[in-house]
């Protein structure tokens, strides 16, 4: 436990600041209020099972129309903001340029998305593995980083070690039919003992095509996983 004296001295000597801006904020790890409200938060009306935005208010148990015919890739999933430019400029120094410290607001802004779901029957967290060689350059997962906070909240634990990852080349250019053939067949339970009967809430920092998610709730369930749900910082949002 730090004393209050050395959060003191702490504070004067790093005063706290916006992650991504710079302007002085009462928190460490707070987003400023520009900063804040360039970011497209999904906090209105939306699919009851994969946190799709509708443009208008739906109800509380409308589904978008992938859901509604059960093409949906998860039980279900919740995104706290659209992947658009502001988020865009968050996520890939998170993800490729070592700012690690911006999983704070980041992974709160995912709790909060959380703040309608039934959590109580989750068993355990799982962040979507990345490939070793990929944390080997990388030096770390940034889908672990974001589940900490989430998994210290629900007091559940992360799994790290259950399901692993081949190497694959990065999917960033890939149209969805793309993404979802070069997925195929990259997760592998290794520990199915950890999966069988459990709830599981995969942790992400982006959704796109949705492919990755998909894949792995195939093999989650094949390996006896009751329920599996997701949640991300944000989502590819397409008119639908
Ligand atoms: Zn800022
Ligand atoms: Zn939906």
């Amino acid at each position: 436990m730090v004393s209050k004296f050395v959060k003191s001295v702490l504070e004067f000597l790093f005063p706290p600041a916006c992650p991504l801006c710079g302007t002085p904020v009462s928190t460490h790890g707070e987003l400023c209020a520009d900063c804040w409200t360039s970011f497209n938060w999904i906090d209105g009306s939306k699919c009851v099972c994969c946190g799709y935005p509708f443009a208008l208010d739906m109800g509380d148990n409308a589904m978008c129309p992938v859901c509604a015919s059960g093409r949906s890739e998860l039980d279900w999933i919740r995104s706290a903001c659209v992947y658009d430019d502001a988020s865009r400029m968050a996520v890939l120094p998170f993800k490729h340029a070592g700012r690690i410290s911006y999983s704070y607001f980041m992974s709160r802004a995912m709790i909060w998305a959380l703040r309608d779901c039934d959590l109580s029957g989750i068993d355990v967290i799982i962040p979507v593995p990345l490939a070793y060689r990929r944390i080997f350059y990388r030096a770390y997962n940034q889908a672990a980083l974001l589940a900490k906070p989430i998994a210290k909240l629900m007091g559940v634990k992360i799994d790290y070690d259950s399901v692993c990852r081949k190497y694959r080349r990065d999917m960033g250019h890939m149209n969805a039919r793309m993404r979802a053939e070069n997925i195929r067949g990259v997760f592998s339970v290794v520990r199915p003992e950890n999966i069988k009967g459990r709830k599981i809430l995969l942790v992400d920092d982006v959704m796109t095509s949705g492919a990755t998610f998909s894949e792995l709730r195939r093999v989650l369930i094949d390996a006896g996983a009751s329920a599996v749900y997701g949640v991300t910082f944000c989502r590819t949002v397409r008119s639908v």
